[in-house]
């Protein structure tokens, strides 16, 4: 898994379960909210249905006390208008208006106690009264008089049998009298009775929701057309609701665009060091392969700020400097430190490395072995330091004058020279240029040195050591025949 991605996982998981759990919590919270509301609709709904159960009550007890009355029952036979009115309005509302009127067999009215003075005009024809006087007892929306009443019409019986009038009880429908049914309950109504403007039981302000339901009414009452509860909502709870949304909206703009920027953040920043570590793999150690890294690091990662960048430029620094200590350690040790040239431990394998290649191509091979005379008493005359500084110069001639091949310190005061490509005569003729050049070499010391040498041409089934050891030879009867000279040792 690339790094950007854990980052991104680690970063949001957290988050999300947090905010999840959050959102979990708040569902919870909403639900028992809303089920307490329920609860407190419901039991708002049950005070206005046991109002208007109450209300409704109310007026048929009125209106069976008045109509069940002797003395209302006599008063209508007598037509006793005067009586008829005085009783009334003992029961009129004294806090609402109200409605009291009586009428005869025929619907005639015989007195109105809210209006003492009008009567004598015929209701016959009135849907409740009308049916009051054929026994049946109504209650419903009626117009009366041009006004929208809630209307009871009970009749009034001769010794509890024959119909000899009514008696009608009502409520003037107003905004007050809907105030009434909802006193106390924390909640409204509204009504609207067909061809009446809508009431309310007030002004709602804020949030409203609202609650249809039906009371039961005559069939001959005005049908309504709306007849609603209306329940404030609670400021607490919309808000809720409202975080509740924007919560969601959160987690969904956490859970689609956080990872999306952090993803194109996170790639834009750590793409390169997932390139850097893709590159360093490349590392297996081998001189190509560092080669190989400094260039892709140089290419990759040009000056810049990035720390990617900043971290590439120590890696190939770093590396820079691994590269010269190694070249340093290699030279090192195949170089001889006194005369610069090679040591025996390379000689070895440059002379193995050519035997093997001539051998392959069938060319020639030749090496010749030298060592400085009677070199003690070079050291004894004039000091170590001045016998070092003739084997550097020696060393400086030989390799001045070698055509093709290798040289290197054998070891003491003795030299090799690896001549691939060389017959015999070739080497001895270079012996001989060298051995005349070390001569005449004046030294610092202000006394000639000369050196004696061996020559050896490779045979086949030659080995280093059988090849070097003939020329060796050669060298032992150039020391032996009195020195200063150069012998071939044939195989
Ligand atoms: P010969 O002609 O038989 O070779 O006589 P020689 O004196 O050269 O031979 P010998 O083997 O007796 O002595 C070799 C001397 O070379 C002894 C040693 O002090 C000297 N020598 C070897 N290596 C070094 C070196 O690194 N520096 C110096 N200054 N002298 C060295
Ligand atoms: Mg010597
Ligand atoms: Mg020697």
């Amino acid at each position: 898994m690339k790094l950007y991605w854990k980052i991104i996982l680690v970063s949001l998981l957290p988050l999300v379960v947090a905010l999840g759990l959050g959102f979990l919590n708040l569902e919870g919270l909403l639900g028992f909210q809303r089920s307490a509301r329920e609860a407190s609709d419901e039991l708002k709904m049950t005070v206005l249905r046991s109002r208007l159960r109450d209300f409704r009550e109310d007026r048929r007890r009125k209106a069976h006390v008045l109509a069940g009355a002797s003395d209302t029952e006599s008063a209508v036979q007598e037509r006793d208008t005067h009586y008829l009115v005085e009783r009334g309005k003992l029961f009129l509302d004294p806090l609402r208006a109200s409605r009291i009127l009586f009428v005869d067999a025929d619907g005639v009215v015989l007195g109105r106690a809210h209006a003492p003075a009008c009567f004598g005009d015929d209701l016959g024809g009135h849907p409740a009264f009308a049916l009051a006087l054929r026994g049946v007892e109504d209650n419903g929306f009626f117009v009366l008089d041009g006004e929208l009443l809630l209307l009871r019409v009970a009749p009034v019986r001769q010794y509890g049998e024959r119909i000899i009038g009514a008696v009608g009880i009502g409520a003037l429908v107003t905004p007050e009298l809907l105030a009434y049914f909802v006193e106390g309950a924390g909640i409204g109504i509204e009504w609207e009775v067909e061809g009446f403007p809508a009431i309310s039981s007030g002004p709602h302000d804020g949030t409203k929701r609202t609650v249809e339901f039906a009371p039961r009414f005559a069939e001959t009452s005005l049908p309504m057309r709306r007849f609603a509860a209306v329940f404030m909502e609670d400021e607490i709870a919309q808000n809720l609701e409202a975080f509740r949304k924007n919560l969601l909206r959160t987690l969904l703009v956490l859970v689609v665009l956080l990872p999306t920027g952090l993803l194109l953040l996170l790639r834009r920043y750590l793409r390169p060091f997932s390139l850097l570590v893709e590159d360093l793999t490349l590392l297996s150690g081998t001189r190509e392969d560092f080669f190989e890294l400094r260039g892709k690091l140089a290419h990759n990662y040009p000056d810049g700020n990035h720390e990617v960048s900043v971290v590439a430029r120590a890696i190939s620094r770093l590396m820079e400097r691994v590269q010269e200590t190694i070249t340093l350690l290699e030279w090192t040790s195949r170089t001889d430190p006194l005369t610069r040239i090679s040591n025996r431990l390379h000689l070895d394998s440059v002379l193995e490395h050519e035997m093997d290649a001539c051998a392959k191509t069938g060319a020639p091979l030749s090496v010749l072995i030298f060592d400085l005379d009677r070199f003690k008493t070079v050291n004894d005359d004039f000091g170590h330091q001045a016998g070092d500084r003739v084997l550097r110069r020696t060393a400086e001639l030989l390799k001045s004058l070698l055509p093709v091949g290798f040289v290197g310190r054998w070891g003491g005061e003795e030299f090799l020279a690896v001549l691939p490509g060389a017959d015999e005569e070739e080497a001895l003729e270079f012996g001989e240029r060298l051995r005349e050049a070390v001569a005449t070499e004046p030294f610092s010391i202000g006394r000639r040195v000369t050196i004696s040498g061996g020559v050896a041409r490779m045979v086949a089934g030659d080995t280093p050591g059988s090849l070097v050891g003939r020329a060796d030879k050669g060298l032992y009867e150039a020391k032996a025949s009195g020195r200063n000279r150069v012998t071939l040792r044939k195989a």
